[in-house]
């Protein structure tokens, strides 16, 4: 069945608005009494009969309410450091369809080249993608691009874990600490094409980051993340 995002949503009945309408009406060729999927964007899926379609609106009525099956209770939040432009877009994509949570643009020593002012812009441009890759993989949730902060500014308690791509990293694995165990709050922190400096990986360690190696192949920015995301939802996922 068609599936529609929504936070319009009171009692049993639903609203979608904007480009969704086209969409049901002209290119799906809907029509009142026609069955789609409505999705919350925070978790449920319901059932929906179409009861009407206005050029401003579609109407339906809900029905089966129930928790979307593609959401994990493990919740993971990327934190990327900003990457040459482009490629933001493209680990949003991904790492959207593999179940990310939310996505964290992070601001380090290294990032090439310093964004712009206007960067929040190019957030509503990646919330957008974000949009279009929960539809297109039929996520439970619109996962979350933040604004640009600073790396000092990550909050770390808010994390069970906050675990740090580390391409210095000798010791420890990624897969030694998801044995020891990581919570279901995890935070994910991946460095810009530069690498991090030192300096940042010890106020990271002394605010309570683990650092982890990703094998002995060094990744690039922009694969890390989604290479990271799928080994720990892989491990961790029931
Ligand atoms: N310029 C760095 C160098 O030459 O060592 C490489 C940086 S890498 C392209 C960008 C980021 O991806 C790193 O900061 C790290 O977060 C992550 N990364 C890539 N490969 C990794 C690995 N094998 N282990 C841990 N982190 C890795």
């Amino acid at each position: 069945m068609n599936r529609f995002f929504t936070d319009r949503i009171q009692g049993n009945t639903a609203e979608i608005a904007g480009e969704d309408i086209r969409h049901i009406e002209k290119v799906l060729r809907l029509r009142a009494g026609d069955r789609i999927v409505v999705c919350d964007g925070a978790g449920t899926d319901y059932t929906a009969e179409i009861s009407s379609i206005c050029p401003d609106r579609v109407t339906c009525a809900l029905s089966d309410a129930r928790a979307s099956d593609t959401e994990s209770a493990v919740r993971v939040t990327l934190l990327q450091a900003v990457p040459k432009s482009g490629k933001m877009e493209t680990i949003v994509q991904k790492c959207v369809e593999l179940g990310v949570y939310a996505v964290q643009p992070v601001l380090t020593a290294r990032c090439v080249p310093l964004p712009s002012r206007d960067y929040e812009k190019k957030r509503v441009r990646y919330q957008r993608v974000a949009l279009e890759a929960a539809k297109q993989s039929r996520r439970g949730i619109i996962p979350a691009v933040g604004s640009l902060i600073p790396l000092d500014a990550v909050d770390v308690s808010r994390f069970d874990s906050l675990i740090v791509a580390y391409e210095q990293e000798k010791e420890t694995t990624l897969k030694q600490v998801l044995k020891e165990g990581v919570g279901r709050e995890i935070g994910i922190l991946i460095g810009p094409e530069g690498g991090f400096e030192e300096d940042e990986i010890s106020r990271l360690r002394e605010r309570g980051s683990r650092t982890v190696s990703l094998g002995t192949r060094i990744l690039r920015t922009e694969t890390a993340g989604m290479a990271m995301l799928a080994q720990i939802l892989y491990e961790l996922e029931s």
